[in-house]
């Protein structure tokens, strides 16, 4: 005789499932408002809208230079709560609109139609330093 009645060993805990695909989908793709209220603000020269706590968390996903992080601070001056229209791109390059909006070569998210701010001047000089076209609203 050999062997025995043991039955059942060798099976671990498989649990999980593997589909990172999620994951990576969003990388590639800015945060969406997750609310709708007076919070939204837009960033002041890529457009992108967000939350007012979505853009302290991580930031302009199109403009990480301008540094809106905790440690930096700089939601209040980069960003507004003044903004007309919105707009959410799926496949900027291929989007009339998105072109129309000079945001072809930006990620996808939501857009805001037109801001009525000019982005304080020193953040202008940022731009310039990181060789970034600011393009400031039309009056
Ligand atoms: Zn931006």
């Amino acid at each position: 005789m050999k062997g025995g009645g043991r039955r059942g060993g060798g099976e671990y805990g498989r649990g999980g499932r593997d589909d990172g695909d999620g994951d990576r989908m969003m990388s590639q793709f800015a945060q969406i408002p997750t609310s709708f209220g007076h919070e939204l603000r837009a960033c002041l020269r890529c457009r992108l809208v967000k939350t007012y706590d979505q853009f302290r968390e991580s930031g302009c996903e199109n403009c990480p230079f301008l540094e809106m992080d905790k440690e930096h601070d700089n939601v209040a001056n980069c960003t507004t709560p003044n903004f007309t229209g919105i707009i959410s791109v799926t496949d900027p390059s291929r989007s009339w609109a998105a072109r129309w909006l000079r945001i072809g070569r930006f990620i996808p998210g939501c857009y805001t139609l037109a801001v009525s701010e000019e982005l304080p001047e020193e953040y202008q000089t940022v731009c310039a330093d990181n060789n970034v076209q600011y393009v400031p609203p039309k009056r």
